[in-house]
């Protein structure tokens, strides 16, 4: 971590006056962050089990922040949900992501990745407005509302009484809804019975833990799961060939991870789209 003199610029400990006041520090230059355009989205390609062709991309925020480098979402999403700046970091990231898919569909035609998912924090999807939020979005970039997928965490939709509501208002619209981070919660049962989705993310965990016996019997459960329901499941955090290649053997037809492709910048997906296929 950098360390500087500056007011807004405390050092980073791991200590806890130090990480409250470095978050206090870190919201001010959060807010600044987002009105200068240090915040920018990467893409990591969701891929065809199958075919290897890139079905989806998943927007990841960064910032590019001015003396530490490129953060992570981890390193500041929490201070995002904290002040209350989620929603202005949310709606630039999601004017962005359906921006860019609009623009590689219009310079890639069929090529171009089906959809975009956009991750949606609590507080996003409490807003009031936020169903309007999006639909505005979606006519300003003219992206057909299906090509849209917004992922919410189990604990986000925990967390709010209206997540149904505004849920449904969104579906109604086109807009697909994933459950990410699928089983990592305590109560994924019965989110996945109560909420209006079209998908589930199987958590990384469970792709990771190969183990026989119960851990390693996840995936197939989960998979026999979604096909009663009738959902769409992505199997995250595939990092390995042998992963790739038990998921698949499962029925697993979609998948995401480093094995595949790390998140990228806009330009490294236009430049895989405009590489001959790789069969
Ligand atoms: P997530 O939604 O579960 O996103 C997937 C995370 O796993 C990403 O980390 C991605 O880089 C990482 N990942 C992908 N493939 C692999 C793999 O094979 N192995 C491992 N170990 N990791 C893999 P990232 O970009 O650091 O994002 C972390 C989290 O930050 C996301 O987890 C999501 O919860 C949150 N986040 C990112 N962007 C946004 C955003 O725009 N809004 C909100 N609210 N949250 C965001
Ligand atoms: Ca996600
Ligand atoms: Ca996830
Ligand atoms: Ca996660």
């Amino acid at each position: 971590a950098k360390h500087g003199g500056g007011s807004n610029c405390l050092p980073y400990t791991d200590g806890m006056a130090g990480a409250v006041a470095g978050s206090a520090a870190l919201g001010a230059q959060l807010r600044q962050a987002v009105d200068n355009g240090e915040l920018f989205v990467e893409y990591q390609p969701i891929v065809s089990l199958d075919s290897g062709r890139m079905t989806a991309v998943e927007a990841l925020v960064r910032w590019a922040h001015p003396t530490r480098g490129t953060l992570p979402p981890a390193e500041f999403i929490p201070v995002a949900e904290r002040t209350g700046l989620i929603v202005a970091v949310g709606d630039l990231v999601l004017r962005e992501a359906c921006r860019q898919l609009a623009s590689w569909s219009a310079e890639h035609g069929p090529l171009a990745p089906a959809a975009v998912n956009v991750n949606v924090s609590a507080r996003q999807l409490a807003e009031a407005s936020f169903t309007d939020r999006v639909a505005a979005v979606l006519a300003d970039t003219g992206l057909a509302p299906h090509r849209l997928t917004l992922e919410i965490t189990e604990s986000t939709a925990v967390a709010l009484g209206d997540a149904v509501t505004h849920l449904e208002a969104l579906r109604r619209m086109g807009v697909r809804v994933a459950l990410d981070d699928f089983g990592t919660d305590q109560s994924s049962l019965t989110l996945l019975q109560n909420l209006p989705v079209d998908e589930i993310k199987l958590d990384r965990s469970f792709v990771q833990r190969s183990a026989p016996g119960r851990a390693g019997a996840m995936p197939a459960a989960v998979l026999a799961l979604a096909r009663v329901v009738g959902l769409d499941v992505v199997a995250e955090g595939i990092e390995v060939p042998e992963q790739a290649q038990r998921l698949a053997a499962l029925g697993y037809r979609t998948a995401q991870g480093y094995h595949f492709a790390r998140p990228m910048s806009a330009d490294a997906v236009d430049r895989l789209l405009t590489a001959a296929p790789v069969t």
